[in-house]
């Protein structure tokens, strides 16, 4: 079974807009498919279909062969735009959705600690988003995903904000997690070089309307130590 099937998804707008058509996609354990294409041709869509933030308006996800109702936290959404808490501490943003589950504290606090290290901020528990740069704060944003422990990572243009040095930096940063923790992700992204460096499936979007233009295996070129 695939960790994420995509069936004939297809998305119209209530204005007509038809921002996705019947599209399907199928995702392996450990695959890391970068989702390339123009703005507008419909990547947020479909990630947000999978996340279950939107309804599509045909077709049919499933997670490990479940069909997806609504959203979960077997799916660790990391957005553009970091959308962290801001009157949380970092710790209490990674520790967010293990709250929500229950876990005791100190288990929460275990966990916050070893992927607030995974992703180089150790040291920086107390502090508050607003006190962190961009970067930092995304790092605390793949943090909180990870903790979940998600069965797949949609990741929608998440070092779109940042500068190239880096956006570069964590590119690496994701490319060594994805490595060690084995994990499954789904990257969207609109930047040619990085759609190719990061991933061992491309996946291209045509401008309009949006459909999945080709599929195409990458060779990880990437030096990994
Ligand atoms: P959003 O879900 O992004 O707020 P809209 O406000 O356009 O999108 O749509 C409201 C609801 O109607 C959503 O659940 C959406 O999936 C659904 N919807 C919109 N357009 C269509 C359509 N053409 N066919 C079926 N359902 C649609
Ligand atoms: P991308 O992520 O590739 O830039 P999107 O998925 O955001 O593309 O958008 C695809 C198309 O759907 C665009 O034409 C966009 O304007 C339209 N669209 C996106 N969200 C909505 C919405 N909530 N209501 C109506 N149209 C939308």
């Amino acid at each position: 079974t695939p960790v994420l099937a995509i069936a004939g998804v297809g998305k119209t707008f209530a204005g007509g807009t038809v921002a996705l058509q019947a599209t399907d996609l199928l995702v392996q354990e450990n695959d890391f498919i970068t989702i390339l294409g123009p703005s507008g041709c419909g990547k947020s869509t479909l990630l947000r279909i999978v996340a279950g933030l939107d309804t599509p308006s045909g077709g049919a996800v499933a997670l490990d062969g479940h069909p997806v109702a609504g959203p979960g936290a077997d799916r660790g959404m990391v957005f553009q735009s970091y959308t962290l808490f801001p009157w949380l501490t970092v710790r209490d943003n990674v520790c967010f959705g293990l709250r929500e589950k229950g876990l005791p504290l100190d288990e929460q606090h275990a966990i916050a600690h070893r992927f607030l290290a995974k992703v180089g901020l150790t040291g920086f528990e107390r502090h508050y988003p607003k006190q962190l740069s961009g970067g930092m704060q995304q790092r605390t944003a793949l943090a909180r995903a990870l903790a979940n422990d998600p069965r797949i990572l949609l990741m929608d243009e998440p070092f779109g904000a940042l500068d190239h040095q880096t956006r570069e930096l964590m590119q690496e940063l994701l490319l060594g997690i994805w490595e060690d923790e084995r994990k499954t992700v789904l990257f969207v992204t609109h930047d040619i070089d990085e759609a190719i460096v990061m991933a061992n499936r491309v996946v291209v979007m045509s401008a309009r309307p949006g459909r999945i233009k080709c599929d195409l295996a990458v060779p990880l070129a990437h030096p990994r130590h």
